[in-house]
């Protein structure tokens, strides 16, 4: 699958309504946080802070490439609902934390 047909195919409403529905099976929990939380419960390992939450899915991730299974495009088990920070993750897209430097506070005289 191309780059163009790709991009069609996520306009098309038919993803758009099965993207919905995977949402609702999985009750907008990302599967990878939720996953993350077992594995630790499991293993006995406490987390800390921000690792404790299962955050809200807003994407739908391919587990098979889309563009390399065009055919598992719709499969409910080709789908699986990630919050931004794991849909990242699983492209290798760790966003780096751009340090924002501070401005002086300036002092306003008059
Ligand atoms: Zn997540
Ligand atoms: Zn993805």
């Amino acid at each position: 699958m191309t780059d163009k047909e790709a991009k069609g195919f996520y306009n098309s409403s038919a993803w758009k309504l099965k993207r919905m529905q995977i949402l609702e099976r999985d009750h907008y929990e990302c599967q990878d946080c939720r996953k993350r939380l077992k594995d630790a419960v499991a293993a006995g390992v406490a987390l800390r802070g921000e690792e404790r939450k299962i955050r809200r899915a807003e994407e739908v991730h391919h587990i098979q490439e889309l563009k390399e299974h065009p055919e598992l495009g719709l499969e409910d088990d080709n789908l699986i609902s990630l919050c931004k920070s794991c849909h990242n993750v699983r492209h290798g897209r760790t966003p780096k934390r751009c340090p924002r430097k501070k401005k002086p506070v300036s002092e306003e005289r008059w």
